[in-house]
């Protein structure tokens, strides 16, 4: 569902001329392997491919051109083993439409104190050949990541992972179709947004669906195909005493199957992989979607409710980001407070969070909806694996795309829930409830977020840097009174960024 497996990042190295031809092979030499090890580092989901070495404009240029138009190349991880004279680069970066990362190391990891000499000195030059090359790049105000250390170290491995990752969900978004069935819940603000801006800024496109598209395709599914999924519904999960097989709402489980069964014959059809829908238009529909929901996020699929595309994009997103990684990444809301013991969220839905975030069995039950006015619908309940855990959200500011990202950690609940009826998570928020709250309401940050297990704030940072969306982090570090300053900083900046565009 990522494609993630067949991605790469090309690991490109610069020199120049000047050195000579057996100083160049050694620079080759020394490219390969490293190269190879990035390959090779488990951390990385993609895979490394290394190019020659690049000495001059023509070679940069046509490089940058062949990563543009590869399908499978996210980015460009960038080293200047020696010196490249940086007006070299100004052609090639300024064709390269696919982020990079600046890897700011060198090849020998200790100084040869004892035998160190000129023509050492003159072949590992990265101290001063990055800096040029990081120069130009500052010059034409591109962003970028840049990490520095040894590239045989795991940090530096874990922040090349992070970049890769968020370059992937990037890749993915430039293609990424975001099904709407139905509009936006009536009235409501924050999960609205400018459409053609996001495709022009985001890349992501977003169209809606009637929910007869849906209907259509629920007519076509056939009793066995919801014998089979039914099957797997009593296999899967703790089935409730009712919607096991002789039960008395059975025909509800059966419902729920063959709604899922038509959501993904809908999806495969638009080729979305991210959707939304809203309880307000259910024309038709006997149940509102849970458990097909739950279970389509479960297989990688971003979703939000209510209409709300930039979450379901945004979960896509952290899908993506978190490919292969241990724990799970959910739609979530902001639902009720413990405001004793330094305070806690209730995070839930009414029903749509993907049991990716939990260890335990789900439970699949039937309960009444309090709002929407059709059937009772069919969901899985459980509770969220304990841990620690990213939770953002994607709001549009007018001009810009703002990402509100909070660290939170997951906990277990004080007590039992004996009488809720959907899957919840409980957390803490870093700092504190009453600082992240504050800080998250300043920054009209959305009740509708992603949460993630697997995830890190410097995913989500370098997520946001390379789609040139606005990041603030609520963390440990923050003080209302710096983060006040922040917003209103931001808001000037994005003011003369954007200039008459
Ligand atoms: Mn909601």
């Amino acid at each position: 569902m990522t494609d993630v497996p067949g991605l790469e990042a090309w690991f490109v190295t610069g020199s120049q001329h000047l050195y000579g031809q057996d100083a160049l092979k050694l620079v080759e030499l020394h490219s390969a392997s490293m190269g190879a090890a990035l390959s090779a580092s488990s951390r990385i989901p993609v895979k490394i491919v290394t190019k020659p070495v690049v000495t001059d404009g023509e070679s940069i240029e046509r490089l940058c051109l062949d990563a543009n138009s590869s399908p499978n190349c996210v980015g460009l991880i960038t080293w200047m083993h020696t010196f490249s004279p940086a007006r070299m680069w100004i052609g090639g970066l300024r064709s390269l439409a696919k982020p990079y990362l600046h890897l700011h190391t060198q090849f020998n990891e200790e100084l040869p104190w004892a035998t160190i000499d000129m023509d050492f000195m003159n072949l590992n030059q990265s101290a001063h050949g990055d800096r040029e090359f990081g120069f130009i790049a500052s010059r034409m105000r591109l962003s970028r990541k840049v990490v520095v250390g040894s590239w045989r170290d795991a940090n530096v491995h874990s922040e090349i992972e992070a970049w890769t990752r968020a370059a992937c969900a990037w890749h993915d978004a430039q293609q990424l179709k975001i099904a709407r069935l139905g509009d936006n819940m009536r009235n409501v603000a924050v999960t609205e947004g400018d459409k053609v801006d996001a495709q022009i800024k985001l890349r992501y496109s977003v169209n809606g669906y009637g929910i007869g598209e849906l209907m259509e395709r629920m007519h076509q599914v056939t009793e066995g195909e919801v014998e089979k999924l039914t099957a797997e519904y009593d296999e899967t999960y703790t089935v409730a005493e009712p919607l096991r097989p002789n039960g008395c709402q059975r025909k509800a489980l059966q419902e729920a199957a063959r709604i899922e069964i038509g959501l993904r014959h809908f999806l495969a059809d638009t080729g979305a992989r991210a959707f939304t829908d809203t309880f307000e238009d259910l024309h038709g529909l006997t149940q509102l979607p849970g458990i097909a929901v739950q279970r389509l996020m479960a297989d990688g699929y971003g979703f939000a409710a209510e209409g709300d595309w930039k979450t379901a994009a945004l979960v896509r997103a952290m899908k993506v980001m978190s490919h292969g990684l241990k724990g799970g990444t959910s739609f979530m809301e902001d639902y009720t407070y413990h405001l004793k013991d330094g305070g806690q969220v209730l995070g839930a839905h009414m029903l749509e969070i993907c049991p990716s975030i939990t260890g335990d069995k789900p439970s699949a039950e039937i309960h009444p909806l309090s709002i929407g006015g059709k059937g009772d619908p069919v969901r899985l309940v459980f509770t969220a694996s304990v841990g620690r855990a990213v939770n953002a959200s994607i709001i549009d500011m007018g001009n810009r795309f703002r990402l509100v990202a909070n660290q939170v950690s997951l906990v277990q609940p004080r007590e039992p829930l004996p009488k809720l009826p959907v899957a919840r998570a409980i957390w803490t928020p870093e700092p504190n409830l009453k600082t992240a709250a504050t800080a998250w309401i300043l920054a009209g940050g959305s009740h509708h977020t992603g949460l993630s297990q697997t995830l890190t704030i410097e995913h989500l940072r370098d997520f946001a840097e390379i789609s040139g969306m606005e990041c603030l982090v609520i963390d440990r570090d923050t003080k209302i009174t710096n983060f006040i300053n922040e917003l209103k900083w931001n808001d000037v900046y994005y003011h003369l960024a954007r200039g008459v565009s």
